[in-house]
């Protein structure tokens, strides 16, 4: 399937800009310009805030049966049409074409779950202090959502927060990325597809500061959910706070990996060497910080550094690609900087740190060994195709280490012993922590993190809470 330009979609319509505006979208492999997006003004998302509280009138009275039935065959469509999605995907964002089909298989999967999440929204009947009272907690949807996406997952990013409101009930408007448009778009179409009622979904795209502005202080929307960096994150959350909105954060992370003395060097590297450079690294729950025991510092970067070099770095539509380019220029003089610091502070490069060829945003896999605690790639989170490895000697060290961020989104260890398994799991400070194994984000498990990396879940029943207000409702009679 070739590129194909996006449109908003506003009240159950694909429409251009009202004044025709458009955004260029660039193909990272290339640096070609491939299509455009639709750029809304003001009037636009003014139209999708109306169009939102009357689609919420409608969707929150679709009883959850139906509801669910809406949400599954949506799943159904985005299955059918995920060859054809993962190729826009692929064109707009860089990642492999495998990768891109996981991601939208994947997507699938956490609407049917939240399509069936949504039956089981109960309420409560609480015991009365007297006779001839029925006191009742009444679950209800929060109201219209507006959510800001990014563009390292442009699919599954939006598909948790929006299958989170839809099945809640609520209305919802998505202001995804500029940068990765078409799948995005490809994913709401199955969904109005699928039978939503006009105005119960919303996909708008602009200026990020100029839109999240409008929606958040806007009286109609109820709640905002958004995944990005810290810094923005900080911003719309002052911003909810000011209007009373609702909010969900889900940001940087900066995960921390122990290799106690006696894990097994091979499956640690095997499954962790697949998680640092899928998506090009470009993964907020990526491994970045590796804690290696003294004892297996050598073997582990000897084997990561193996690992690193026989990925096959290329377009991400051509056969045997496993590590596509960054996603955007930024990311790519991110990664030099990285690198440059590293050096600078007495890091040993055992392999990549360049950027490869002059077409396109490719990075080689990197991995920096013995990198002292002021590099900046051990503070500030690299998102990209780069591990820095760090020796430690006793386990304590390795936690305070772990700990030492104010971010806590995931972390990883590989370990045997069952006392450090349990100290592990007690004392990482982290929201998702997988150990002996990769991440397994599915969508029954709570997916968040605490501190700097945000508030609120996007997996498992505590993810459905957010969306829904608790009306306490006393009858006498
Ligand atoms: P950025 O901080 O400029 O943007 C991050 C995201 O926030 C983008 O999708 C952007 O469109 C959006 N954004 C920016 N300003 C906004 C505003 N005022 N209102 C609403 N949305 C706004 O960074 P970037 O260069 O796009 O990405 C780099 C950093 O972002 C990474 O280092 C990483 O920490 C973070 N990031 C995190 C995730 C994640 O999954 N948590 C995804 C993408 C980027």
């Amino acid at each position: 399937m070739s590129y194909i330009d996006t449109k908003l979609f506003i009240n159950g319509q694909w429409c251009d800009a009202l004044d025709g505006a458009t955004i260029a979208v660039t193909n990272p492999s290339t640096g070609e310009t491939i299509g455009v997006v639709a750029r809304a003004t003001k009037d636009d998302l003014e139209r999708a805030v109306s169009a939102a509280a009357r689609g919420f009138a409608e969707w929150r009275n679709v009883p959850a049966i139906e509801r669910s039935k809406i949400m599954r065959r949506a799943a159904a469509l985005l299955r059918e049409r995920r060859d054809d999605i993962a190729r826009l995907l692929t064109q707009e964002q860089g990642k492999p074409i495998g990768e891109a089909r996981v991601e939208i298989s994947f997507a699938s999967d956490i609407i049917e779950w939240f399509a069936d999440e949504g039956l089981r929204i109960y309420g409560r009947i609480v015991p009365p202090r007297s006779a001839n009272v029925q006191q009742t907690v009444q679950k209800e949807p929060v109201g219209p959502v507006a959510a800001f996406t990014p563009w390292n997952f442009p699919v599954n990013q939006i598909t948790r927060k929006l299958s989170a409101a839809l099945t809640t009930g609520c209305s919802f408007i998505v202001k995804a990325p500029e940068e990765t448009p078409a799948s995005a778009a490809a994913l709401i179409g199955a969904f109005a597809d699928a039978g939503v009622p006009n105005g119960a979904i919303g996909l708008v795209f602009g200026d990020p500061g100029e839109v999240s502005q409008f929606l958040i202080s806007h009286p109609i929307i109820r709640k905002i959910t958004f995944t990005g960096s810290t810094e923005v994150g900080k911003h719309l959350a002052g911003l909810a706070g000011r209007h009373m909105k609702r909010a969900t954060m889900e940001l940087g992370g900066h995960a921390p990996v122990i290799i106690a003395a006696d894990a097994d060097v091979d499956e640690a590297v095997r499954v962790l060497g697949a998680s640092k450079f899928r998506n090009a690294g470009q993964v907020c729950i990526s491994p970045t910080r590796f804690l290696v025991h003294n004892s297996l510092r050598s073997d582990f970067t000897a084997a990561l550094v193996r690992y690193a070099n026989q990925l096959q770095l290329g377009d991400g539509l051509s056969e045997g690609t496993s590590l596509g380019p960054l996603a955007n220029e930024r990311r790519l003089s991110a990664m030099k900087a990285i690198v440059d610091d590293a050096r600078r502070v007495g890091a040993t490069v055992a392999t990549g740190g360049y950027q490869v060829g002059t077409r396109g945003n490719f990075f080689a896999p990197t991995v920096l060994a013995d990198v002292p605690l002021t590099a900046s790639v051990l503070n500030d989170e690299p998102f990209g195709p780069i591990a820095a490895i760090r020796g430690f000697e006793e386990l304590d060290e390795a936690i305070a280490e772990a700990n030492r961020l104010p971010f806590g989104l995931a972390g990883y260890a590989f370990a045997q012993r069952l006392k450090d398994i349990q100290k592990i799991s007690k004392d990482l400070n982290v929201g998702m922590l997988w150990i002996n194994q990769a991440a397994t984000p599915w969508p029954e498990m709570p997916f968040g993190g605490v501190m700097d990396s945000g508030y609120g879940s996007e997996g498992g029943s505590e993810a459905l809470e957010p969306y829904l207000v608790s009306k306490a409702v006393t009858v006498k009679w």
